[in-house]
């Protein structure tokens, strides 16, 4: 899953809201930007393949439960310790993992520990990348009206214009996902 991640850091925000959205959002996608700095250095490489994105890549230390169990330690140590907040610490757990569950129904494979023990995601990107974007779309949809909803709710004013290019930003790399991989 690509931006359908930073969708789930809306539903928190509506739901905590003096956590910052920022770091809400770099919650939601850090185990990708954790992917991106070990692809970087060669660690988890993108790798040709037949299958119809024409790419893989096995994110063992990134996306493997093991070493996820250290990183969402890690990342609770560092939200407890600079904000000193058990709540922000509860959500800070709550979005780095949510994002594992999201790459269960959308992503490739990951594993338990490494390419040869048990998969707990359907990897979709190999068998069927179109639908694990459309999968995409509807979580990054019901994030996005739940988010217009709680405000309403809540009283929180923000622009017709805000909610369309905050729309667009999040839907439109899904959509062109979709194009890319059908044409
Ligand atoms: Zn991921």
């Amino acid at each position: 899953m690509m931006t359908g991640h930073y969708a789930t850091a809306l539903v928190a925000k509506a739901e905590k809201r003096d956590m910052p959205l920022w770091l809400l959002l770099i919650l939601s996608q850090f185990t990708d930007f954790l992917f991106n700095l070990l692809s970087l250095l060669g660690i988890e490489p993108i790798v040709d393949s037949d299958g119809p994105l024409g790419f893989f890549v096995e994110m063992t230390y990134s996306h493997d439960i093991v070493p996820f169990l250290f990183q969402v330690s890690i990342i609770a140590l560092i939200i407890q310790l600079a904000y000193k907040r058990k709540d922000f610490t509860l959500w800070a757990i709550i979005m780095v993992s949510f994002h594992l569950i999201l790459d269960i129904f959308s992503g490739f494979k990951h594993h338990i520990l490494g390419p040869n023990t048990l998969s707990y995601t359907f990897g979709n990107y190999i068998t069927n990348p179109v639908s694990a974007f459309v999968i995409e779309l509807i979580v990054t949809a019901a994030c996005l009206l739940y988010f217009m909803y709680a405000n309403r709710r809540d009283g929180v004013r923000y622009s017709k214009t805000k909610y369309a290019l905050l729309s667009i930003t999040l839907i439109l790399p899904i959509v062109l996902s979709i194009v890319v991989v059908t044409m």
